[in-house]
């Protein structure tokens, strides 16, 4: 099978295809265009597979995706790119637009021609779509997100996604094209660009930087471990109906304040701070001004992907995070390398003032 993959440098795509490589004999395409978020160095322990290739390449560029898709001639599309950090979308809309929405609609465009032309009889070519539990916006309590609720994203980077989904989905609906969209609750793991909330925390507590909690850290998310997303998709990719959605969420609410609680203590216990055992990260903690548009909880109801498809998460979060915490602590220099540029972990996704006026 060949499998051409978008977005596989960033966090989740790079996760993707070292479990494809160390797990089948596909023929594996990333196409990236190293965006601030996507990193080689993050699949250096497969680049020399043969198995494995790369191209740089913006899936806004239509002509050169277009000529991308028909040379390598894949079986399946996983479309991992995008832009997916919150806080800058409300900085920079823009490149949401074009990444998430304009970027998504090349590649549905491409794909439906390269599909008419070479899979017209039979039925074996796939387009999936990652997305996230984002589009469905705020959650009241006792409530999850089913495969059936309506979306309501309050983010740039939300609405940007939910609008993918819908093109993905009209794609299938008017044209036929094999589609199945997976949307997944908050990933952590190795490999996640330190603006996220879990590598952000870990390297500035181990550098004795504030850990700054958005607002009052009241707010929910579901953590899901980037293997275990990964088993899950490749679960749809072989088991899901075409035209169907399947929800992913590790059932693993926590507050963000806790998630930081943890980190804190989980740090304290693997001692790092050697010279002073009064010390607590916990001490690093500073509240600051929120996100606009916070959404106050994100919860998944994973019982169709459970039911239908038989996936249950391997990784407890605390299982996990600890384990992740000792990868950030081992990889610092992937950590600095991954930074370098316009990036110090600085506070995005205020809103200027001149910026509403707009
Ligand atoms: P990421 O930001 O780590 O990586 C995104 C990748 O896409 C990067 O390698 C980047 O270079 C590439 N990219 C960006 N714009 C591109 C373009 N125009 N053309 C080609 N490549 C481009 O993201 P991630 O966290 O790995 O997320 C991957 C996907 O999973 C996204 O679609 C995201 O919405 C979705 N998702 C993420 C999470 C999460 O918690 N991280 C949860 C659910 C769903």
């Amino acid at each position: 099978m060949k499998i051409f993959v978008t977005g596989g440098a960033g966090f989740i795509g790079s996760a993707f295809i070292r479990y494809l490589l160390s797990n089948y004999d596909n023929k594996i395409l990333n196409y990236d265009k190293l965006s601030y978020a996507g990193n080689l160095n993050s699949l250096a322990s497969i680049s020399n597979n043969k198995n494995y290739s790369f191209i740089k390449g913006d899936i806004c560029n239509k002509s050169h995706l277009s000529k991308s898709i028909i040379n390598f001639k894949p079986d399946l599309v996983v479309h991992f790119a995008a832009e997916t950090h919150v806080d800058r979308s409300i900085n920079n809309p823009e490149e949401f637009i074009n990444t998430n929405i304009i970027g998504t609609y090349n590649l549905l465009d491409e794909c439906l021609k390269y599909w008419n032309k070479n899979f017209v009889k039979e039925n074996t070519f796939r387009f999936h779509h990652i997305s996230t539990d984002e589009v469905y916006g705020d959650l009241k309590k006792n409530e999850f997100f089913s495969e059936y609720t309506p979306y309501d994203p309050s983010s740039p980077y939300s609405a940007s996604k939910a609008s993918s989904d819908h093109l993905v989905r009209s794609w299938f609906r008017t044209f036929g094209l094999p589609i199945t969209i997976t949307n997944c609750s908050n990933n952590y793991g190795p490999y996640q660009y330190p603006e996220k909330l879990i590598p952000l925390m870990i390297l500035n507590a181990i550098e004795n930087k504030p850990l700054p909690i958005y607002g009052d850290g009241s707010q929910i998310r579901d953590w899901l471990h980037v293997d275990d997303h990964v088993r899950a998709i490749d679960l749809v990719l072989s088991e899901g109906k075409v035209g169907e959605t399947y929800n992913i969420g590790g059932k693993n609410e926590k507050t963000n304040l806790d998630v930081v609680y943890t980190i804190c203590d989980l740090l304290n216990e693997i001692k790092i701070k050697k010279n002073s055992l009064q010390f607590s990260y916990r001490s690093l903690i500073e509240f600051v001004e929120d996100r606009p548009g916070h959404d106050k909880r994100y919860a998944i109801d994973n019982s169709k992907i459970s039911k239908q498809l038989g996936w249950k998460q391997e990784e407890s979060f605390e299982s996990g995070l600890k384990k992740t915490i000792e990868w950030y602590l081992n990889n610092l220099s992937w950590c600095k390398e991954v930074q370098k540029g316009e990036f110090s972990r600085q506070r995005t996704g205020i809103l200027k003032s001149n910026y509403k006026q707009k």
